[in-house]
């Protein structure tokens, strides 16, 4: 057997341990809860592997966590987060959240699969690789910043300080990536921008009896007016001058969507629905769902929402929207936008709130050698085909940190479909934990070797 692979087998115990320990350690940005415990462990993991490794601060944030490590003609960029998702509502996960207990073959824990055990297989790649092949054959340099989840507020800064100090990177290894429903190994070349902001219409100075709504303004009325003339019931984004900023997909993006293979009746199952929206499916299903943008409503409230009846004039309405964004939208232009519109359709007091700064748009060529690498490592570890998508439907700072440096990104990782990122009862398969591993060393050999 491989030299590699037997380490990895002898260190099974420890690894998994290891992976444990990293998920009991809670790191809740939203919270403030144990991020500098977090960077510690994962600065003090990495000084293990012999890496050059150190906190950089981050001005009113959490730092990131930064290590090179080895020497070569290329370098390779490694990102991940430390920080996760609030673990809430606890009462749905059948073990605690910072328990990592293992059941079936699976760790469940909160960031388990978002993303600490993409992070920490990244660390024990490089461990079983010095260990029993020698030196790394190219250089890399991990980024591991601890605000991902709540939206990477001081990531275009931080890459931007630090330039000269992570530009010279030739690719980059985003940090997600799971398996699809039918058990196939899938990478994204990209991902979806994205503007999350609020609405808010005010009323009186407070709440009214109802019987007052005959004479004084309901602001659930107005914003409930304001946003039906965001999208029309065929789910077109109606924003004044939004869809001429879509770029329609180029053939070679369409024929990128012919390859995957989308188990539609699989996924309906999945979620319980009849039918996709619009009853659409194949090609144009998949357009839809890669290369559109949306515009959703992730929060309506107002007034009062108790049990019974209260018949009350509420003073204030609001709602939370997040925009995903395809080329050529920017976060920016969308709030432009949506600003216009709404003035000119007489909601000019229908208040724009940023709570977020927002994500641009990332798209990496698909000829790149990252991608390639990725590509030909997955057909050596999988036994079955990888899924290429040309971009995630999800979003994230790839753009701030790759795209803006000119460093092509491919994301990959060791969830499966029913990962549960961001849910209740999150969890990652130990099996695929290990493939990861094996696919990482991979990646590693054949991007260090790739031309051009
Ligand atoms: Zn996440």
């Amino acid at each position: 057997m491989d030299k590699f692979v037997e380490y990895v087998n002898s260190h099974r115990d420890r690894f998994v341990a290891e992976l444990q320990d990293f998920c009991r350690q809670p790191s809740v940005a939203a919270q403030n809860l144990g991020m500098r415990e977090m960077a510690d462990m994962v600065l003090t993991r990495f000084k293990q592997l012999g890496a050059d490794a150190r906190l950089i601060p981050v001005e009113g944030g959490a730092p990131v966590v930064y290590a090179e490590i080895g020497s070569g003609k290329r370098t390779l960029m490694i990102y991940d987060h430390y920080d996760v998702q609030p673990p809430e509502p606890f009462d749905l996960w059948d073990t605690p959240p910072w328990e990592a207990a293992i059941r079936d073959g699976k760790i469940f824990a909160r960031g388990v699969s978002d993303n600490k055990a993409d992070l920490l297989s990244r660390i024990q790649t490089v461990e079983a690789y010095l260990a029993t092949i020698g030196p790394l054959p190219l250089k890399i340099k991990f980024v591991v910043e601890g605000e991902e989840e709540i939206g990477s507020p001081h990531l275009p800064q931080f890459a931007q300080a630090n330039r000269t100090l992570l530009q010279d990177a030739d690719g980059c290894l985003w940090e997600f990536g799971s398996k699809d429903i039918n058990d196939r190994p899938t990478m994204s070349c990209g991902l979806k921008g994205i503007m999350y902001l609020e609405l808010h219409a005010h009323g009186a100075a407070r709440d009214l009896h109802s019987s007052l709504a005959a004479i004084v303004v309901d602001p659930a009325w107005r914003l409930t007016w304001a946003l039906n003339t965001l999208k029309d019931s065929d789910d077109h984004i109606l924003i004044d001058d939004y869809a001429s900023h879509v770029r329609p997909p180029t053939e070679a993006e369409m024929d990128a969507l012919k390859a995957i293979p989308f188990d539609e009746a699989k996924i309906k199952a999945d979620y319980a629905i009849p039918a996709f929206l619009n009853d659409l499916t194949g090609l144009e299903l998949l357009q839809k769902y890669l290369y559109e943008p949306t515009c959703t409503i992730c929060g309506l409230y107002s007034g009062y929402i108790g049990e019974g009846a209260k018949t009350v004039l509420p003073n204030h309405a609001f709602a939370k929207l997040d925009f995903r964004l395809v080329p050529n939208l920017s976060p920016d232009l969308v709030v432009d936008l949506l600003r216009k519109h709404l003035d000119r359709r007489g909601f000019t007091d229908i208040e724009i709130n940023l709570t977020e700064t927002g994500e641009e748009v990332a798209r990496s060529p698909l000829d790149s050698p990252i991608v390639r690498a990725a590509v030909d490592a997955m057909k050596a570890i999988y036994p079955n085909e990888p899924v290429i998508y040309p971009t995630s439907a999800g979003s994230g700072p790839m753009h701030a940190l790759c795209q803006a440096l000119g460093i092509p990104a491919v994301s990959a990782g060791c969830g499966w479909h029913d990962s549960r990122a961001h849910a209740p009862n999150e969890s990652v398969r130990i099996e695929d934990y290990f493939e990861g591993i094996r696919f990482v060393r991979e990646l590693i050999e054949r991007f260090a070797r790739l031309g051009g």
